[in-house]
């Protein structure tokens, strides 16, 4: 069975968010999730509080969410902060130093703050991109503008739900194969950068957007 892991999910420790690092848990177990990538922004405390607290029912692979001087990077299986503001080519070079993999997130998106897909990203040293966000608007159009690239580019996927409440974690998720629940992570991250990912997920429904909004 392949693993089922959100590989973008926010908790309190991001600063726009308000999932404990209990809901994290709790949640990835109702939504039947084999793990999470914790992906905040510019921070890693929260990700490695985490995995000290995890029952180890649940793979906590921690990473962070970096900014860019040129839009989202997400490192995984990173355990040490990656400063904010860089380039694209000195982030990715930080994220490889630190052990992890560079995924572009949310690439493209109107509302967020995405790198822009063309052929300098490849050059850049990427590893993956993230071509399902269940949070990004709209939906069905900006995924797949970002799937058709990595398709193109013959780079491997990665789906996550960018989750900033406990509600939306495991909207979107990434099946990773040739792995199972007793892999190392250094064994789920290399599988991810052989292609043996697929990406998975649906929008943030509605009601939850309209009352994120209405919050805002
Ligand atoms: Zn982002
Ligand atoms: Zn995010």
């Amino acid at each position: 069975m392949p693993l089922k892991i959100d590989f973008h999910v926010h908790t309190c420790y991001s600063g726009d968010c308000s999932t404990s690092l209990r809901d994290v848990i709790s949640y990835s177990k109702k939504k039947g999730l084999d793990g999470v990538v914790i992906t905040d922004h510019n921070t890693v405390e929260g990700a490695l509080k985490l995995q000290k607290k995890s029952d180890n029912e649940i793979i906590i692979i921690p990473g962070i969410e970096v900014s860019t001087n040129a839009g989202h990077i997400l490192g995984i299986n990173v355990t040490t902060p990656i400063p904010r503001g860089l380039t694209i080519k000195e982030t990715v070079e930080k994220i490889h130093e630190a052990g992890g993999i560079a995924v572009a997130a949310h690439p493209s998106a109107i509302y967020k703050s995405g790198v822009r897909l063309n052929k300098k990203i490849i050059s850049q040293g990427i590893d993956a991109i993230e071509v399902i966000n269940s949070s990004v608007f709209p939906f069905f159009l900006i995924n797949s503008r970002s799937r058709k690239f990595a398709c193109r580019a013959k780079m491997p996927q990665t789906g996550g739900s960018d989750s900033h409440i406990p509600e939306t974690i495991g909207l979107a998720y990434t099946m990773i194969s040739g792995v199972d629940v007793n892999s190392e992570i250094e064994e789920i991250i290399c599988a991810v950068k052989r292609g043996w990912s697929i990406p998975r997920g649906r929008p943030v429904p509605w009601k939850i957007r309209l009352r994120q909004i209405f919050r805002k």
